[in-house]
């Protein structure tokens, strides 16, 4: 991977309800003021290594369109 991950697409980032923590990773399983992607770049010195796209439209299951 060439560029840095973008945790707004990743499938592993969430919203925390804690408002002084307000991003979280569930793949590292932590929470932060600042986008984690950051942060691991920030600690680690290397961009995150578990970035998982997150699904599209287009590679969902036909059951995701069950509401739909
Ligand atoms: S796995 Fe990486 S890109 Fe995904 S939310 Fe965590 S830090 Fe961000």
């Amino acid at each position: 991977m060439t560029e840095t991950p973008n945790c707004w697409k990743c499938r592993f980032f969430k919203i925390s309800w804690d408002p002084k923590f307000p991003y979280e990773c569930q793949a590292m399983n932590f929470k932060s003021q600042a986008l984690p992607c950051v942060q691991v770049i920030g600690i680690d010195g290397r961009p995150c290594q578990s970035f998982s796209p997150k699904p599209t439209a287009d590679t969902r299951s036909k059951s995701d369109d069950r509401f739909a």
